[in-house]
């Protein structure tokens, strides 16, 4: 695999798209020689099927070619006409609903090709979610009516889902949600109160976790599928977050939803609820592995370019120090998930790996961030540059899909139980 080139590797930097002042882009000149790519590290493990390498090798020549000029003009966000001929590129190259089994129109990637490709998407803060089609997979063992109805439009992309179970007093304790609901003729009348979710005021239709009235922790939590024009059914607020996304708060007073419209056995959601966690959780490797990557990749060209006291950054054995501890940190990272997927991939449990990676990856990712941001001196620190928003934008991910130290605990006392 031949190296990336010196030009190449520079038309990924924002330095070069317009964000910075011009000055900047004269400290690279100084370039000496060009680091090993990702692209031949993840060659060498010939435990990766070929197709699947094509595969990676395209989203991130259509990340870098197609989305990373954009971000000297958008922040974190694509407006919709940026946004879709761009996801109209990306279904005709095929790279739309990748996770989803043929069946259901997707294209059937595996775990292992879905942690290659979130490795690439993640490392633009526009393309994180431009390859749509994604499905809540607790859709694939519902009724036919609600595949019809909510389904197969998500693939499509003609609407949009998101995914509520947590609440104002409990989120990361799952087991202390308040949302319930009772059973009146073929309806079930939902109360409570959801927030934090994701892009919730965007959505057509919400799956939310409610639990029957009088039931306690584990016992009687179901799904159910809501449109969002259901009388009842009412976005309380929008709520700007640090980095990442925008969330919403979601109010339930007296919502009547068909019965036909609960997605899991009654009372029996518990064991599902885990599961999807699990696949998210592992999903939170590659994310973060992206955004890493990314901030790396700057932070060498930077070093290699800028010159303090007469010498060059690169030349520093504190910045070489931390450029090989970024290294370390994400290879180990890279091999977990890897080893992770494929055991997935073989039908095995992995819900021990989820734990383990997303509290070792999120936690490697805002230090190889912070490391990139300190290279780069007052210019990380500066809107100039994307590496501020990756620095918020990663901090989020040691709280969602339960925080850190929850895993830990969970980790620790599993092990050690009699
Ligand atoms: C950007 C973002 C997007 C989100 N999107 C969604 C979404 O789409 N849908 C959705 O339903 N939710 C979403 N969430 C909510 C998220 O899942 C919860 O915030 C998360 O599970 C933590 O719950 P909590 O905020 O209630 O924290 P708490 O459970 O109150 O915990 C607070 C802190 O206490 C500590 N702690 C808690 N329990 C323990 C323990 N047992 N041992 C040691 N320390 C502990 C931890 O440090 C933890 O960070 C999102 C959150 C964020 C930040």
């Amino acid at each position: 695999m031949p190296r990336t080139s010196a030009n190449e590797r520079r038309r990924t930097h924002p330095l070069d798209h317009g964000r910075a002042p011009q000055q900047w882009e004269n400290r690279l000149d100084y370039r000496l020689v060009t680091p090993e790519s990702n692209e031949e590290a993840i060659a060498m493990d010939t435990a990766i099927p070929e197709e699947l390498r094509m595969l990676q090798s395209t989203v991130r020549q259509f990340v870098e070619n197609e989305v990373m000029p954009l971000e000297s003009e958008y922040e974190e966000e694509l407006p919709q006409e940026v946004r879709a001929p761009l996801q109209a590129q990306l279904r005709e190259m095929g790279l739309w609903a990748l996770s989803v089994p043929p069946e259901y129109g997707g294209a059937g990637i595996n775990t292992l090709g879905m942690a290659l490709v979130i490795e690439e998407t993640h490392k633009s803060m526009l393309s994180r979610n431009l390859i749509g089609g994604g499905v809540n997979p607790l859709l694939y063992g519902a009724s036919d009516y609600l595949k019809e109805k909510y389904l197969h439009p998500v693939v499509r992309g003609e609407a949009r889902s998101a995914g509520a179970f947590s609440e104002p007093g409990a989120a990361g304790d799952l087991g202390g949600i308040q949302t319930n609901y009772t059973r009146d003729g073929d309806d079930y009348v939902l109360n409570g109160t959801k927030i934090w979710i994701t892009k919730g005021h965007e959505a057509d239709h919400v799956v939310v976790l409610a639990r029957e009235k009088g039931t306690e922790r584990q016992e009687g939590v179901t799904w159910f599928v809501i449109d969002a024009d259901t009388p009842g059914f009412e976005v309380s607020r929008v709520i700007p977050m640090m980095g990442q996304t925008t969330t919403a708060e979601f109010q339930l007073t007296d919502c009547v939803v068909p019965s036909a419209h609960r997605l899991t056995a009654e009372g029996g959601a518990w064991q599902d609820a885990q599961k999807s966690l699990n696949g998210l959780r592992l999903m939170n490797g590659p994310q973060v592995l992206g955004l890493a990557q990314r901030c790396q990749d700057m932070a060498v060209e930077y070093a290699m370019g800028r010159k303090t006291f007469g010498s060059l950054l690169s030349e520093r054995q504190a910045v070489q120090s931390m450029i090989a501890d970024s290294e370390i940190e994400m290879f180990a990272t890279r091999s977990m998930v890897h080893q992770a997927a494929m055991k997935a991939d073989r039908g095995e449990d992995v819900r021990r790996e989820a734990q383990m990676i997303k509290v070792f990856a999120t936690e490697m990712a805002g230090r190889v961030i912070d490391r990139a941001l300190q290279i780069h001196g007052a210019a990380g620190y500066s809107k100039d540059l994307v590496i501020e928003q990756y620095y918020r934008a990663v901090r989020a991910y040691r709280i969602f899909e339960g925080p850190n130290e929850v895993h830990r605990w969970r980790l620790g006392r599993n092990m050690m139980r009699g």
